[in-house]
Protein backbone atom coordinates (compact mmCIF):
# COMPACT_ATOMS: atom_id res chain seq x y z
CA UNK A 1 0.00 0.00 0.00
CA UNK A 2 1.30 3.47 -0.64
CA UNK A 3 -0.15 6.52 0.41
CA UNK A 4 0.57 10.28 0.92
CA UNK A 5 -0.32 10.62 4.29
CA UNK A 6 -0.07 8.50 7.43
CA UNK A 7 -2.17 9.60 10.58
CA UNK A 8 -1.66 7.85 13.84
CA UNK A 9 -4.71 8.55 16.14
CA UNK A 10 -7.36 7.88 17.81
CA UNK A 11 -10.91 6.61 16.63
CA UNK A 12 -13.99 6.80 18.83
CA UNK A 13 -17.68 6.62 18.99
CA UNK A 14 -19.36 9.74 20.34
CA UNK A 15 -22.64 9.35 22.01
CA UNK A 16 -24.14 12.55 22.53
CA UNK A 17 -27.11 13.38 24.70
CA UNK A 18 -28.74 16.51 24.87
CA UNK A 19 -29.49 17.34 29.13
CA UNK A 20 -31.03 20.32 30.28
CA UNK A 21 -28.72 19.88 33.63
CA UNK A 22 -26.16 18.05 34.36
CA UNK A 23 -26.69 15.48 36.90
CA UNK A 24 -25.02 16.35 40.86
CA UNK A 25 -23.66 12.88 42.55
CA UNK A 26 -26.27 10.10 42.78
CA UNK A 27 -28.81 12.09 40.56
CA UNK A 28 -30.29 10.69 37.48
CA UNK A 29 -31.59 13.11 34.82
CA UNK A 30 -33.43 12.63 31.67
CA UNK A 31 -31.89 13.74 28.01
CA UNK A 32 -32.64 13.23 24.87
CA UNK A 33 -32.22 10.91 22.35
CA UNK A 34 -28.85 9.18 21.81
CA UNK A 35 -27.00 10.84 19.06
CA UNK A 36 -24.51 8.46 17.22
CA UNK A 37 -21.27 9.86 15.76
CA UNK A 38 -17.97 8.70 14.11
CA UNK A 39 -15.44 10.81 16.00
CA UNK A 40 -11.95 10.72 17.62
CA UNK A 41 -9.14 13.13 16.91
CA UNK A 42 -7.28 10.33 14.79
CA UNK A 43 -10.12 9.60 12.59
CA UNK A 44 -11.57 12.94 11.89
CA UNK A 45 -8.15 14.21 10.55
CA UNK A 46 -7.97 11.39 8.00
CA UNK A 47 -11.55 11.83 7.11
CA UNK A 48 -10.63 15.83 6.19
CA UNK A 49 -7.94 14.51 4.77
CA UNK A 50 -9.37 11.97 2.35
CA UNK A 51 -12.13 14.49 1.69
CA UNK A 52 -9.58 17.26 0.53
CA UNK A 53 -8.27 14.04 -1.42
CA UNK A 54 -5.15 13.45 0.14
CA UNK A 55 -4.06 9.76 -0.26
CA UNK A 56 -4.65 8.80 3.67
CA UNK A 57 -4.23 5.97 5.63
CA UNK A 58 -5.22 6.08 9.46
CA UNK A 59 -2.91 3.60 11.93
CA UNK A 60 -5.30 3.08 14.74
CA UNK A 61 -7.30 0.42 16.32
CA UNK A 62 -10.91 -0.29 16.83
CA UNK A 63 -13.07 -3.23 18.58
CA UNK A 64 -14.86 -6.07 17.13
CA UNK A 65 -18.17 -3.67 17.99
CA UNK A 66 -21.39 -1.56 16.29
CA UNK A 67 -18.97 0.91 16.50
CA UNK A 68 -16.01 -0.01 15.24
CA UNK A 69 -18.73 -0.50 12.00
CA UNK A 70 -19.76 2.87 12.41
CA UNK A 71 -16.35 4.12 12.12
CA UNK A 72 -15.48 2.01 9.56
CA UNK A 73 -17.78 3.00 7.06
CA UNK A 74 -17.57 6.59 7.97
CA UNK A 75 -13.85 6.42 7.34
CA UNK A 76 -14.23 4.22 4.49
CA UNK A 77 -16.79 6.25 2.92
CA UNK A 78 -14.99 9.38 2.76
CA UNK A 79 -11.69 7.58 1.15
CA UNK A 80 -9.47 6.50 4.35
CA UNK A 81 -7.34 3.22 3.94
CA UNK A 82 -8.23 0.97 6.91
CA UNK A 83 -5.30 -1.33 6.01
CA UNK A 84 -3.42 0.37 8.92
CA UNK A 85 -6.98 -0.13 11.32
CA UNK A 86 -6.20 -2.90 13.80
CA UNK A 87 -9.53 -4.81 14.93
CA UNK A 88 -9.24 -5.70 18.78
CA UNK A 89 -10.93 -7.35 21.51
CA UNK A 90 -10.79 -4.12 23.99
CA UNK A 91 -14.06 -2.03 23.18
CA UNK A 92 -14.20 0.50 20.21
CA UNK A 93 -13.05 3.98 21.94
CA UNK A 94 -16.05 5.95 22.94
CA UNK A 95 -16.94 9.82 24.08
CA UNK A 96 -19.83 9.82 26.32
CA UNK A 97 -20.65 13.72 25.82
CA UNK A 98 -23.76 15.14 27.54
CA UNK A 99 -24.70 19.22 25.92
CA UNK A 100 -26.81 21.73 27.66
CA UNK A 101 -28.60 24.37 25.96
CA UNK A 102 -26.04 27.06 26.65
CA UNK A 103 -23.52 25.00 24.31
CA UNK A 104 -21.35 23.47 26.95
CA UNK A 105 -20.37 20.39 26.81
CA UNK A 106 -18.89 17.52 28.87
CA UNK A 107 -16.94 14.43 27.65
CA UNK A 108 -15.49 11.27 29.30
CA UNK A 109 -13.65 9.48 26.96
CA UNK A 110 -13.48 5.75 26.97
CA UNK A 111 -10.23 5.17 25.18
CA UNK A 112 -10.83 1.20 24.56
CA UNK A 113 -9.52 -0.26 21.57
CA UNK A 114 -7.15 2.65 21.14
CA UNK A 115 -5.26 1.96 23.49
CA UNK A 116 -3.83 -1.42 21.71
CA UNK A 117 -2.08 0.75 19.49
CA UNK A 118 1.74 0.27 19.87
CA UNK A 119 4.83 0.89 19.05
CA UNK A 120 4.95 -3.43 17.42
CA UNK A 121 1.99 -2.26 15.35
CA UNK A 122 3.63 1.27 14.35
CA UNK A 123 6.96 -0.74 13.84
CA UNK A 124 4.93 -2.99 11.35
CA UNK A 125 3.76 0.29 9.02
CA UNK A 126 7.36 1.05 8.93
CA UNK A 127 7.43 0.91 5.23
CA UNK A 128 4.24 2.91 4.66
CA UNK A 129 5.30 5.95 6.49
CA UNK A 130 8.76 6.23 5.04
CA UNK A 131 6.76 5.57 1.62
CA UNK A 132 4.10 8.58 2.93
CA UNK A 133 5.19 12.47 2.34
CA UNK A 134 3.46 13.41 5.68
CA UNK A 135 2.53 11.72 9.15
CA UNK A 136 0.40 13.17 11.33
CA UNK A 137 0.50 12.39 15.25
CA UNK A 138 -2.30 13.27 17.32
CA UNK A 139 -2.60 12.33 21.24
CA UNK A 140 -5.56 9.94 22.37
CA UNK A 141 -2.99 7.00 21.58
CA UNK A 142 0.02 5.70 23.74
CA UNK A 143 2.93 8.26 23.49
CA UNK A 144 5.00 5.39 22.91
CA UNK A 145 3.69 4.75 19.93
CA UNK A 146 3.41 8.12 18.71
CA UNK A 147 6.94 8.55 19.78
CA UNK A 148 8.07 5.70 17.34
CA UNK A 149 6.27 6.75 14.41
CA UNK A 150 7.11 10.21 14.74
CA UNK A 151 10.99 8.61 14.98
CA UNK A 152 10.36 6.21 11.49
CA UNK A 153 9.14 9.25 10.03
CA UNK A 154 12.41 11.51 10.51
CA UNK A 155 14.59 8.59 9.61
CA UNK A 156 12.84 8.32 6.27
CA UNK A 157 12.49 12.03 5.53
CA UNK A 158 8.63 12.10 6.08
CA UNK A 159 7.66 15.30 7.27
CA UNK A 160 6.33 14.81 10.53
CA UNK A 161 3.50 16.90 11.89
CA UNK A 162 2.04 16.35 15.21
CA UNK A 163 -1.49 17.46 16.81
CA UNK A 164 -0.61 17.53 20.99
CA UNK A 165 -4.30 17.18 21.76
CA UNK A 166 -4.76 16.45 24.93
CA UNK A 167 -1.60 17.90 26.04
CA UNK A 168 1.27 15.19 27.35
CA UNK A 169 4.81 15.49 27.69
CA UNK A 170 7.15 14.84 24.35
CA UNK A 171 10.60 13.92 24.35
CA UNK A 172 12.99 16.50 23.21
CA UNK A 173 14.02 14.19 20.36
CA UNK A 174 9.93 13.83 19.16
CA UNK A 175 10.19 17.97 19.57
CA UNK A 176 12.70 18.35 17.77
CA UNK A 177 11.70 16.35 14.43
CA UNK A 178 8.15 18.38 14.29
CA UNK A 179 7.65 20.46 11.03
CA UNK A 180 4.88 21.87 12.74
CA UNK A 181 3.86 21.25 15.96
CA UNK A 182 0.33 21.73 16.37
CA UNK A 183 -1.62 23.18 18.93
CA UNK A 184 -4.69 25.71 20.05
CA UNK A 185 -4.08 28.63 22.40
CA UNK A 186 -5.03 26.74 25.12
CA UNK A 187 -2.60 23.95 24.76
CA UNK A 188 0.23 26.69 23.67
CA UNK A 189 -0.27 28.24 27.06
CA UNK A 190 0.39 24.67 28.77
CA UNK A 191 3.58 23.96 26.85
CA UNK A 192 4.80 27.66 27.85
CA UNK A 193 3.62 27.73 31.67
CA UNK A 194 1.50 30.47 30.58
CA UNK A 195 3.91 32.65 28.84
CA UNK A 196 2.08 34.99 26.11
CA UNK A 197 4.98 34.97 23.21
CA UNK A 198 3.67 32.45 20.95
CA UNK A 199 6.82 32.57 19.16
CA UNK A 200 8.36 30.77 22.05
CA UNK A 201 7.37 27.74 20.99
CA UNK A 202 10.31 27.21 19.05
CA UNK A 203 12.22 27.41 22.14
CA UNK A 204 10.93 23.93 22.52
CA UNK A 205 12.92 22.43 19.79
CA UNK A 206 9.85 22.00 16.67
CA UNK A 207 11.13 23.31 13.31
CA UNK A 208 7.81 25.03 13.15
CA UNK A 209 5.08 25.73 15.00
CA UNK A 210 1.09 26.35 14.37
CA UNK A 211 -1.26 27.76 16.78
CA UNK A 212 -4.90 27.86 16.18
CA UNK A 213 -6.64 31.04 17.69
CA UNK A 214 -10.49 29.25 16.71
CA UNK A 215 -12.36 32.40 15.17
CA UNK A 216 -9.36 34.27 14.23
CA UNK A 217 -7.75 32.21 12.16
CA UNK A 218 -4.17 30.97 12.91
CA UNK A 219 -0.54 31.65 13.65
CA UNK A 220 2.04 30.04 11.63
CA UNK A 221 5.76 30.38 13.75
CA UNK A 222 8.88 29.30 11.36
CA UNK A 223 12.42 30.75 12.10
CA UNK A 224 12.57 33.28 9.55
CA UNK A 225 9.04 34.81 10.69
CA UNK A 226 5.70 34.57 11.71
CA UNK A 227 2.42 34.55 9.22
CA UNK A 228 -1.20 35.37 10.45
CA UNK A 229 -3.72 33.54 8.43
CA UNK A 230 -7.19 35.20 9.16
CA UNK A 231 -10.34 32.87 9.05
CA UNK A 232 -13.11 33.52 6.95
CA UNK A 233 -15.96 34.99 8.77
CA UNK A 234 -18.56 32.72 9.09
CA UNK A 235 -21.91 31.89 11.67
CA UNK A 236 -20.57 28.78 13.73
CA UNK A 237 -23.16 26.38 14.83
CA UNK A 238 -20.94 23.61 16.16
CA UNK A 239 -17.08 23.79 16.26
CA UNK A 240 -16.72 20.17 17.44
CA UNK A 241 -13.67 18.57 15.58
CA UNK A 242 -12.77 21.93 14.02
CA UNK A 243 -9.12 21.19 14.98
CA UNK A 244 -9.23 18.10 13.30
CA UNK A 245 -10.10 19.77 10.29
CA UNK A 246 -7.78 21.89 10.49
CA UNK A 247 -5.07 19.88 10.40
CA UNK A 248 -6.61 16.99 8.27
CA UNK A 249 -6.04 19.79 5.28
CA UNK A 250 -3.05 21.22 6.30
CA UNK A 251 -1.08 17.56 5.62
CA UNK A 252 -3.11 17.50 2.82
CA UNK A 253 -1.88 20.58 1.38
CA UNK A 254 1.40 19.94 2.82
CA UNK A 255 1.78 16.64 0.98
CA UNK A 256 0.51 18.49 -2.15
CA UNK A 257 3.85 20.61 -1.73
CA UNK A 258 2.50 23.84 -0.57
CA UNK A 259 4.85 25.66 2.27
CA UNK A 260 3.64 25.78 5.62
CA UNK A 261 1.69 29.58 5.32
CA UNK A 262 -0.36 28.22 2.04
CA UNK A 263 -1.04 25.20 3.60
CA UNK A 264 -2.78 27.10 6.56
CA UNK A 265 -4.54 29.60 4.51
CA UNK A 266 -6.43 26.63 2.72
CA UNK A 267 -6.92 24.96 5.99
CA UNK A 268 -8.39 28.02 7.73
CA UNK A 269 -10.95 27.89 4.76
CA UNK A 270 -11.73 23.86 5.59
CA UNK A 271 -12.37 24.57 9.34
CA UNK A 272 -14.29 27.57 8.61
CA UNK A 273 -16.85 25.48 6.55
CA UNK A 274 -17.00 22.97 8.93
CA UNK A 275 -17.96 24.81 11.57
CA UNK A 276 -21.42 26.11 10.03
CA UNK A 277 -22.68 22.57 9.87
CA UNK A 278 -23.07 20.16 13.10
CA UNK A 279 -21.06 17.36 14.05
CA UNK A 280 -16.98 16.90 13.34
CA UNK A 281 -16.68 13.98 10.38
CA UNK A 282 -20.32 14.55 9.38
CA UNK A 283 -19.42 18.81 9.06
CA UNK A 284 -16.18 18.23 6.85
CA UNK A 285 -16.18 19.73 3.19
CA UNK A 286 -15.28 17.86 0.08
CA UNK A 287 -12.19 19.93 -1.74
CA UNK A 288 -14.88 21.03 -4.49
CA UNK A 289 -17.22 22.53 -1.56
CA UNK A 290 -13.86 24.43 -0.43
CA UNK A 291 -13.25 25.97 -3.46
CA UNK A 292 -16.89 27.23 -4.22
CA UNK A 293 -17.46 28.55 -1.08
CA UNK A 294 -16.36 32.54 -0.38
CA UNK A 295 -13.31 33.55 1.50
P1 LIG B 1 -11.72 21.72 18.52
O1 LIG B 1 -11.25 21.22 19.87
O2 LIG B 1 -13.08 22.37 18.55
O3 LIG B 1 -11.58 20.73 17.44
P2 LIG B 1 -9.40 23.37 18.73
O4 LIG B 1 -9.59 23.96 20.09
O5 LIG B 1 -8.38 22.30 18.57
O6 LIG B 1 -10.77 22.90 18.12
P3 LIG B 1 -9.59 25.97 17.45
O7 LIG B 1 -8.45 26.91 17.48
O8 LIG B 1 -10.79 26.28 18.29
O9 LIG B 1 -9.00 24.51 17.71
O10 LIG B 1 -10.12 25.81 15.94
C1 LIG B 1 -9.33 25.22 14.93
C2 LIG B 1 -9.53 25.99 13.64
O11 LIG B 1 -10.91 25.92 13.28
C3 LIG B 1 -9.20 27.47 13.73
O12 LIG B 1 -7.84 27.70 13.46
C4 LIG B 1 -10.11 28.04 12.66
O13 LIG B 1 -9.50 27.89 11.40
C5 LIG B 1 -11.34 27.14 12.70
N1 LIG B 1 -12.41 27.71 13.54
C6 LIG B 1 -12.73 27.39 14.82
N2 LIG B 1 -13.76 28.14 15.26
C7 LIG B 1 -14.12 28.94 14.23
C8 LIG B 1 -15.13 29.94 14.03
N3 LIG B 1 -15.98 30.28 15.00
N4 LIG B 1 -15.19 30.55 12.81
C9 LIG B 1 -14.34 30.22 11.81
N5 LIG B 1 -13.37 29.30 11.94
C10 LIG B 1 -13.26 28.66 13.12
Amino acid sequence: MTVEVVVVGSANADVVVRVERRPGPGETVLGSDTVLAAGGKGANAAVAAALQEARVALLGAVGDDQHGELLRESMSGAGVQLDLVRTTDRPTGAAYITVTPDGENTIVVSPGANSAVDVDQVEAAKDVIAGAKVLLASLEVPLPAIERAVALANEAGTRAVLNLSPVAKLSRQTLAALDPLVVNEHEAQWLMDGATDLTKLLDLGPKSAVVTLGSRGALVIEKHGTTEVESPRVTAVDTTGAGDAFVGALITQLAAGDDLAAAARRAVRVAAVSVTRPGAQASYPTRGEVDSARG
